[in-house]
């Protein structure tokens, strides 16, 4: 259901601290921290705590969370000194998505190409 935790989601297992991730900051409803295969200087990603299958789902069945995560991906790049970042949502898997619980990636720390690959 969504919202719940789900047994076989590797971001649930983050958030419930069964799988280690270097956590940035947390919040009573979201979770960030580093890729753990950081495409810039700074790559955090940042989640609900409760398990929604990417962002659209996410904006659908929770508005109020998917406005936490935005408000977290400011806080990281104020924690992260970035005057400059790209917030990314890779929706699909023809868009890069891999891990199926809604997650922005936070990148900065290095020029950004404008239109992405
Ligand atoms: P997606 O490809 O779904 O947009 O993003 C998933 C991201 O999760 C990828 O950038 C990938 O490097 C990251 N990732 C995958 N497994 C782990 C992990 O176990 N720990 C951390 N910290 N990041 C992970
Ligand atoms: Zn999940």
């Amino acid at each position: 259901m969504a919202g719940e935790p789900q047994d076989d989601c590797l971001f649930c297992k983050i958030v419930a601290g069964t799988i280690p991730a270097t956590i940035v900051r947390e919040t009573d409803t979201t979770v960030a921290f580093r890729d753990i295969n950081p495409q810039a200087p700074t790559h955090v990603l940042v989640i609900p705590k409760a398990h929604h299958r990417d962002a659209a789902a996410l904006a659908a069945a929770a508005p109020e969370l998917a406005a936490d995560v935005l408000r977290e991906t400011q806080a990281v790049a104020d924690q992260e000194k970035l005057e400059s970042y790209r917030i990314v949502f890779n929706t699909g898997s023809g868009a890069g998505q891999t891990v199926w619980h809604a997650h922005a990636h936070v990148l900065g720390g290095r020029g950004l190409e404008w239109p992405p690959g």
